[in-house]
């Protein structure tokens, strides 16, 4: 029988910056990393908007956030192979949520939190905004929470750096399908795979993202966790804006930025649960008042593609699930990851490594993001969900 000491279920940018982070941790035991697909096709990674931010309202978020920056701004040289740089494509034209007058004494609280915590956030005014955006409509806006340090970067080539980095030190990246995690006694034992063969292992991960909730449920350990669609779209206007925009997020949830010379806009809409990677044009039509609205040269645009991804959303909270989970020894999962995985990768792949490795969290307390605080009623009330 096959056997290692650590499997990892789905090798996208949190399996492999867990492997890579048990590696640098020292860990020399054996890792195996199951990836049905490597192509990468439909991974919500490949799929992402690649969004970073540390504009949140609660502390593990921003600390979670502002770890994974400091690693995101050295991240090309520090994961360079063979003399070449491990490119990321990080840009930092800022994060920009824009505020009615309503919303302002909410985004106020935020930005004290995320100051005490180190944050460079500013609340920026009407006139602030127009000196950030010239073209922007600001009649119905009382100003807005920015931070310059923020912005979006490459995630493919984000979960290409871990990938290749984990092998190089050892990590072994299988093509299967795992189709079932063992258990016997309330430890684990191993996966089935979809040839019908058992790989063992005492440790066993589940990184599998949107699909990682099926695999919890056929374990007999359920976790809050659906795969939703969410639509991206790329558009091109006839009108060029002055400024390269900031990553920003109007009042009603839609959010925009530069892609190069082009736009990529998106928005959360309500979707019923389930595997579904169908784009649909028309569906932009829901968006198109609201950019055209907000910035009026926008209104004369030409849609030219865009995608559909998945988001491993939690229904209880829309925060990442991490740790050891109560009822199966030796069964980790860091799923529930909704939209903002890529900015938490970095520090959840070293949390889960020092979890898994050191027996606790030694660099940064991911404890509230546990997956016993649903049955502790302790949830992690997040305001800045997009
Ligand atoms: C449209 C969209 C926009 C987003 N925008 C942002 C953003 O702006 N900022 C941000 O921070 N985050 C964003 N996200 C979220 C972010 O991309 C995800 O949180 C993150 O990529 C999740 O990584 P993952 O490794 O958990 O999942 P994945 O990348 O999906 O990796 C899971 C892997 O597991 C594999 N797998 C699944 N089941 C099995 C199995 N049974 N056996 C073997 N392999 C298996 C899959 O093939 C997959 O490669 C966005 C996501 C989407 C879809």
């Amino acid at each position: 029988m096959n056997k290692s000491d650590i499997i990892i279920v789905g090798g996208g940018v949190m399996g492999s910056s867990t492997a890579y982070s048990l590696r640098k941790l020292g860990f020399n035991g054996s890792i195996t990393v199951f990836e049905k697909d490597p192509t990468y096709e439909y991974s919500s990674t490949a799929r992402s908007a690649g969004g970073f931010r540390q504009l949140y309202s609660t502390a593990v978020n921003i600390t979670l956030s502002r770890y994974s920056l400091g690693i995101y701004k050295t991240f090309a040289e520090d994961m360079a192979l063979d003399g070449e740089k491990a490119e990321i494509d990080f840009k930092q034209p800022g994060y920009l949520f824009l505020a009615t007058e309503r919303m302002m004494p909410a985004y106020e609280k935020q930005l004290a939190l995320q100051q005490s915590l180190g944050v460079p956030s500013e609340l920026l005014s009407q006139s602030e905004l127009k000196g950030l955006i010239p073209e922007l409509e600001t009649g119905d806006l009382a100003g807005g929470l920015f931070c310059k340090e923020d912005g979006y970067l490459d995630p493919y080539s984000v979960m290409q750096g871990y990938r290749r980095q984990a092998q190089r030190l050892g990590v072994v990246y299988e093509t299967a399908e795992v189709v079932q995690l063992l258990s016997e006694s309330g430890r684990m034992t191993g996966v089935q795979l979809a040839d019908g063969s058992v790989h063992a292992a005492p440790v066993v991960v589940n990184c599998a993202g949107a699909w990682g909730a099926a695999l919890s449920e056929q374990l007999g350990v359920p976790l809050p966790v659906v795969p939703l669609k969410r639509q991206m779209y790329v558009f091109d206007t006839a009108k060029k804006l002055e400024k390269m925009l900031p990553l920003t997020i109007d009042p009603t949830g839609v959010y925009f930025r530069h892609e190069m010379e082009k736009v990529v806009a998106g928005f959360s809409d309500d979707v019923k649960p389930g595997i579904d990677f169908s784009w649909k044009r028309s569906a932009f039509e829901d968006l198109w008042p609201t950019l055209a609205h907000r910035v009026p040269n926008f209104e004369q645009l030409k849609l030219e593609t865009g995608w559909a991804g998945l988001y491993d959303h939690n229904t209880a909270d829309q925060n990442a699930i991490i740790g050891e989970h109560p009822l199966r020894g030796g069964y980790y999962v860091a799923i529930g990851f909704s939209g903002h995985g890529m900015q938490q990768a970095p520090g959840v792949g070293l949390g889960l490594a020092e979890l898994i490795y050191k027996g606790k969290y030694e660099t940064l307390d991911l404890s509230p993001l546990r997956v016993s605080r649903f049955a502790d009623n302790d949830l992690v009330l997040e305001d800045a969900i997009v």
